[in-house]
Formats: C-alpha cells, sequence, structure tokens
C-alpha cells in the first residue's frame, strides 16, 4: 500500500492479508464525493473494496430526462452505482432498496441491523461512511452514519470507522475558470452541455462547501446590457441559453461588433484576471439566462464544516488523502451517474476537476464502546 493510504488504515496497519475497504452510503452517487478516488486507489493498490448503498436513489433529481423517468429512476440508479463501482475499480457493488427519501425516518435499530449484515458478511478492516451531520443534512446521509456507527458497535472486532468530511474551502471556482479562460489565445466556446456541466457541478460543489462562490442563475430580456462598458465588476457570467453581442463602444461614440457568443460560452474573466474596468458591453441579443459566480456564499450556513467540527470530541483524529492519481476514475464515476450529473467525462477543464475532486478528508470515529457479550454473537447466532 502506498505510504500516505497508512492513515485509512490506523495504527494496526493493514494486516498480511489484502485490507478492505468498504464505503456504506445512503444513495448511488454518494460515493463519488466520499471516498471514490480514495477506494479507487486502494482497489490500484490491491485492496479488496465494495461499496453500498442503502438505497436505490429513486426519489433523487432527474437531471437528464432522457435517462431515467419517475418509474425507472430507482433502476436506472442501481445500474449507475454499478457503472460507478466499475469506473473506479471497485470489486463489489451492492445497492440494497431500504427507501430513498425514507430511510432517515426508519427505526435505528432496523437499519443497523442491515449495516451490521453487510459488515458481517465483508468483513472490512475500514468503513467510510458520512459524518453525523450527513455533509449536506440530508436525513438519510445522517441515518447511514448512525445505522454504520451502530452497527460497528455491536461488532465483535469491529473495523475501522472513518466519516467523510467536506471542510469549508475558501477557494473560488471564479478564480480557477478566470485563470483557464485566460491561458487560452482564443476565446473559449461552449456549448450548452458545457453550461449544464458547469450548473450542476456548481450546485454540487455549493452544498458541499467546497466552493466558496455565490452562484446565481439570472435572466436578461432581449435588449438588455448583461455587461456595461466601463463598469467594475466581480461577476463572471456563463451563458446558459440565448445568445449576447459583444460590442466596444470608442471615445467617438462609434460602436464596434466584436463578437456574437452563445450557450457555454463565458464574459467578464478578462476584466477579472486584469482588475480593470469593462472593456465591452455585452448585450442579449435575444432572451439570455447566465449562470454567474461571484466572490461570497450564498448562505453563510451552506458549507459549514460538515465533519462537524462543532460536535466533535477534542483531539478527533483528521486526515486527507491526494486522489489526483485516481482523478480520472473519479471522474468517470461521476460521469456513470448520468441522471444526477449530465456530464461527459472530459466536458469541464482539469484545473476545475483537480480544485474540486483532488483531496478527500475524513474523519477518524471514535473508538466504538465493546460490543455487550450477548450482542456481540448477535451475527453467530443469526
Ligand atoms: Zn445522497
Amino acid at each position: 500500500m502506498p505510504s500516505d493510504l497508512a492513515a485509512l488504515w490506523g495504527p494496526a496497519g493493514a494486516g498480511n492479508r489484502p485490507p478492505r475497504v468498504l464505503g456504506l452510503f445512503a444513495h448511488p452517487d454518494d460515493e463519488v464525493f466520499c471516498v471514490g478516488g480514495t477506494i479507487a486507489r486502494c482497489a490500484a493498490a490491491g485492496a479488496t473494496t465494495a461499496i453500498v448503498s442503502l438505497t436505490r436513489g429513486e426519489a433523487g433529481q432527474i437531471r437528464d430526462a432522457t435517462a431515467a423517468t419517475r418509474r425507472t429512476l430507482g433502476a436506472v440508479r442501481a445500474a449507475e452505482l454499478a457503472r460507478a463501482g466499475d469506473a473506479l475499480g471497485v470489486d463489489h457493488v451492492t445497492c440494497l432498496d431500504l427507501g430513498d427519501g425514507r430511510l432517515g425516518k426508519q427505526p435505528l435499530t432496523e437499519v443497523a441491523a442491515t449495516a451490521r449484515a453487510v459488515i458481517a458478511s465483508f468483513r472490512p478492516d475500514v468503513v467510510v461512511t458520512f459524518g453525523p451531520d450527513g455533509a449536506t443534512g440530508h436525513p438519510d446521509h445522517a441515518m447511514s452514519c448512525l445505522a454504520t456507527a451502530e452497527a460497528i458497535r455491536t461488532t465483535a472486532d469491529p473495523p475501522r470507522l472513518l466519516h467523510a468530511r467536506f471542510p469549508v474551502q475558501e477557494q473560488l471556482l471564479l478564480d480557477v475558470l478566470v485563470a483557464w479562460l485566460t491561458s487560452h489565445d482564443e476565446r473559449f466556446t461552449g456549448t450548452a452541455e458545457f453550461g449544464h456541466a458547469l450548473k450542476l457541478i456548481a450546485d454540487g460543489c455549493s452544498m458541499l462547501g467546497v466552493a466558496a462562490d455565490h452562484f446565481d442563475v439570472e435572466w436578461f430580456p432581449a435588449g438588455s446590457s448583461i455587461i456595461e462598458q466601463g463598469e467594475f465588476g466581480t461577476e463572471l457570467f456563463c451563458i446558459l441559453s440565448g445568445s449576447a453581442d459583444i460590442l466596444a463602444e470608442g471615445a467617438d461614440g462609434h460602436v464596434h461588433d466584436l463578437a456574437t457568443v452563445g450557450p457555454g460560452c463565458f464574459v467578464g474573466e478578462d476584466e477579472i484576471a486584469t482588475r480593470c474596468p469593462r472593456k465591452a458591453h455585452v448585450v442579449a441579443r435575444e432572451d439570455v439566462t447566465c449562470l454567474v459566480l461571484s466572490p461570497g456564499r450564498a448562505d453563510p450556513s451552506a458549507g459549514r464544516d460538515a465533519g462537524g467540527a462543532g460536535t466533535e470530541p477534542a483531539g478527533t483524529e483528521r486526515f486527507a488523502v491526494d486522489v489526483h492519481a485516481a482523478l480520472d476514475h473519479k471522474v468517470a464515476a461521476l460521469a456513470a451517474h448520468r441522471t444526477q450529473y449530465a456530464l461527459g467525462a472530459d466536458l469541464l477543464p482539469r484545473t476545475l476537476l483537480e480544485s474540486l475532486f483532488a483531496t478527500e478528508h475524513f474523519t477518524v470515529a471514535q473508538p466504538a464502546h465493546a460490543a455487550p457479550a450477548e450482542e456481540s454473537h448477535e451475527h453467530a447466532v443469526l
């Protein structure tokens, strides 16, 4: 095992046999953000790996209407999970059916019994799940954490338990995108698909707190100004629909038509890079919608420390895993979840993917209490 994965195994080390790593989550796609790169690296290094989703994700959104319907979503997402597992090189992928959106309301003992059966059958050395607040506050995520902890508490010879953590990041996607856009000699020309992928990623990042941008979608009726020449602005606009003219006004009042831009194109990046007033007007040719990125979080409570810094006991051990080496696998796994992340694996800039996905953070859960004797026999009896 590479030495930087040693933090995963803890003081006991990985032992003599190939180590076994289990990711146990609430929904298909949770695994990508929580442990995707790390489990891919473990698999590549010879570990035996498994991912289990407690539900089929049938209550989730359908971001690509061609990929599923409300009736088919559960089956489609179970198949997406299998493909994501393949992309990550995971050995065993299981999608259970405890009820998306209802998991958090089920009795802890029942969900814990399922988690205990999963652990008893795979016999992992390490289990990764959500932290107590479920990263996004989703009750199903929180239940997957509680049930896993309860299962481990009542398992003899328990595995090491890790929580995926999403620390508040101060980085701005805006800065990453501006650096990338201004590194091109020619203006970047995107597509509506690119704009959609960027918006989905921006939504996800906003929810997990991995970027400190304020994201908004704004509408500009035909003929209105998206940007006015001479103003100072810190917003970056990605056109999602419609088209706009870039018009430079000379000192004599003459207006030069510099370019027309459409879906997936950006405006405003140059002046953010140079910190100069806007050099041109950008005017909507027809009704235009834009994804607008600006510094500052939309909601100060978003992006809270999902590792639960406020509730963690003092001395809680944390570590991070660099997953650059597995980034392609992780992005391919994300793209496998087509109903949730309608993006091609090579659609978004590499620098953006690296800034968002190349580090995974974990908290070591406090050791479980010793299992009472009668409970420790439970799965032997079953
Ligand atoms: Zn989820």
